[in-house]
């Protein structure tokens, strides 16, 4: 089992900082120029919507850039892949491309940015959840995958970071099926280390992390942007989420987590963990906001469900773009006179529609009941 982590503090978006403390980082790591010179090294950014880095949605640029125009000077042929929310086609890439922030520089130093919008069956005999995926081709031809991923609460699995980063190489909207596939949290959790270690299995995942701007409360897409100072990396995606978890003080709390120790991937405790640089405590956080939705899920499987908290569209703040509903899994949401309306019969409470509205149009409704019952 792989377990060490390389921790930094970084206090600043400085690409050329940044570059050097990645080189040292992988030093540390024993991974060598040699290991990525020649081989076809695909980047995997979270560009899960267009916001500015500011706002802590998607791996900031300058750790994008500074880990790119690294791999290049150690002769990777790279290629920037992700398929964000939404519709995976040319259009929707170039828009998300365009919107990440590094694009024309990594153009420049000699990146490739993926276009090609096919995708592979891969089997997964061993998976536990999920025996097969659809993947985004250009991670299916990789010899080496790099995982940029960006730490961020979540309102359905409480973190995303190395491991739920890698949830993008499933082709735009068949994530939302999926969601529907595996709706009970704990099964979503399994599917997502299936994919995880189907990756894991074919070729060395190399995570790194942009914690210096974190997201706290109501992630990954609507949080509070949260200063943590640490940029981590590691060749496994579960020690390096395992060192991010105990970062932000979420502890044994974690579902899929605590499936990886199950599993044998990472050790039980982040005290089980090598880290290399800058010791954890020194950057822990401990009043790190959780999504409410967490403080729900808990009680949401004690309560009646009349009590249940449901989302609700804001009439005043829709702005009918519609993606909402192209990213409800049980396609409960219609669009009438560019307003969007839940149908809450069919509603299964998995809140992507709050995750994913750009304009914050859809907000959860609790009882006063429930409400006190969560303070
Ligand atoms: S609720 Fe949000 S995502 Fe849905 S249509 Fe309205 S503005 Fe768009
Ligand atoms: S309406 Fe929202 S919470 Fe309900 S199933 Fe659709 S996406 Fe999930």
């Amino acid at each position: 089992m792989e377990k060490t982590v390389a921790i930094a503090k970084c206090e600043q978006y400085d690409k050329d900082m940044l570059k050097t403390v990645v080189q040292q980082q992988f030093d540390s790591l024993q991974i060598s120029k040699d290991f990525f010179a020649g081989k076809r090294v695909v980047v995997k950014p979270n560009l899960l919507a267009r916001r500015e880095p500011e706002k802590a949605v998607t791996t900031h640029p300058a750790v994008a850039l500074a880990v790119i125009e690294l791999l290049i000077s150690y002769g990777a042929q790279v290629t920037v892949a992700e398929s964000p929310a939404g519709v995976y086609t040319e259009h929707a890439l170039r828009e998300a491309y365009k919107a990440s922030g590094f694009m024309e520089e990594a153009e420049k130093a000699g990146a490739v940015f993926n276009y090609d919008i096919s995708s592979r069956d891969v089997s997964a005999p061993e998976g536990i959840a999920c025996k097969g995926f659809h993947m985004i081709t250009p991670v299916c031809e990789a010899d080496i995958v790099v995982d940029l991923c960006k730490l961020k609460t979540h309102s359905l699995t409480k973190m995303t970071c190395g491991v739920k980063n890698l949830f993008g190489v499933v082709p735009g909207t068949e994530k939302v099926e999926m969601h529907a596939r595996f709706s009970n949290s704990t099964v979503f959790a399994q599917m997502l280390l299936d994919l995880c270690e189907t990756i894991y299995r074919q070729k060395p995942v190399i995570t790194v992390c942009d914690a210096i701007l974190a997201m706290e409360g109501e992630g990954p897409g609507t949080g509070t942007p949260r200063r943590l100072n640490a940029l981590l990396s590691s060749k496994s995606p579960y020690a390096l989420d395992l060192a991010c978890c105990e970062l932000i003080g979420f502890g044994n709390t974690i579902e899929m987590l605590e499936l990886a120790k199950k599993r044998g991937l990472c050790p039980e405790s982040a005290k089980g963990l090598t880290v290399i640089g800058t010791p954890i405590e020194e950057l822990a956080v401990r009043d790190f906001v959780e999504p409410k939705s967490q403080k729900m899920s808990r009680l949401i499987r004690m309560i009646p469900p009349f009590m249940k908290p449901r989302p609700v569209i804001n009439q005043k703040v829709c702005v009918g773009c519609g993606q909402c509903a192209r990213s409800c899994p049980e396609k409960t949401i219609t669009l009438e006179n560019k307003k969007a309306f839940i149908n809450r019969k069919n509603c299964i409470r998995c809140f992507c529609c709050q995750e994913l509205c750009p304009y914050k149009a859809v907000e959860i409704k609790r009882s006063i009941i429930f409400e006190k019952l969560v303070k």
